[in-house]
């Protein structure tokens, strides 16, 4: 049900959009409690993201559900004034918020969106902790990836020339202990 006057939409829409909104506190909060370390507003990314965790590659959004159009979201609900021009922000957000994050994607960045419903009491927990557990996950993703980027013979042993231009066999134990 849409019982708000203009005002009071205006001031809620204010509210959540602002800086230092209150979901993104309880993130920053939590994710500070669990000994992650992070930048705020990070103005050379695009979109400059709430949360910016560097060590982890990863950005974090904490979206309003009404002003960036959380879908099948009971907080997103079309406004019965103004009808066509708020469904029009709220789409020209979502294709802003895609392209952000295709942007920050191509440059290498993960990007986690949280949204405000998640993190209304009943549901904080859980978000909070599958938002940890996914940060670990990538970060064992990344790392797991540079492995896999060494040639795969190089375990092997394989020729190398020394200054003599003997070729001789080492491996990678010899190779450590130079
Ligand atoms: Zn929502």
């Amino acid at each position: 049900m849409d019982s708000q006057t203009p005002q009071q939409r205006h001031n809620n829409m204010a509210a959540i959009h602002g800086k230092d909104t209150k979901p993104e506190i309880i993130v920053r909060k939590y994710l500070w409690r669990h000994g992650f370390r992070y930048r705020l507003n990070h103005a050379r990314l695009p979109g400059r993201p709430d949360v910016v965790l560097r060590m982890y590659r990863t950005c974090i959004f904490v979206n309003g559900c009404f002003w960036h159009g959380h879908e099948n979201c009971r907080y997103y609900t079309v406004p019965k004034t103004r009808t066509e021009f708020w469904v029009n922000k709220v789409k020209r957000n979502q294709e802003r918020d895609l392209e952000v994050q295709h942007k920050l994607a191509r440059m290498g960045w993960h990007c986690i969106t949280i949204w405000e419903c998640e993190l209304k009491p009943a549901r904080r927990e859980a978000t909070l902790q599958s938002l940890v557990y996914t940060l670990s996950k990538i970060y064992l993703q990344d790392h797991r990836a540079k492995t896999y980027a060494l040639p795969e013979e190089d375990d092997a042993p394989r020729m190398v020339a020394d200054e003599s231009g003997n070729n001789s066999w080492i491996t990678e134990g010899n190779e450590s202990n130079k």
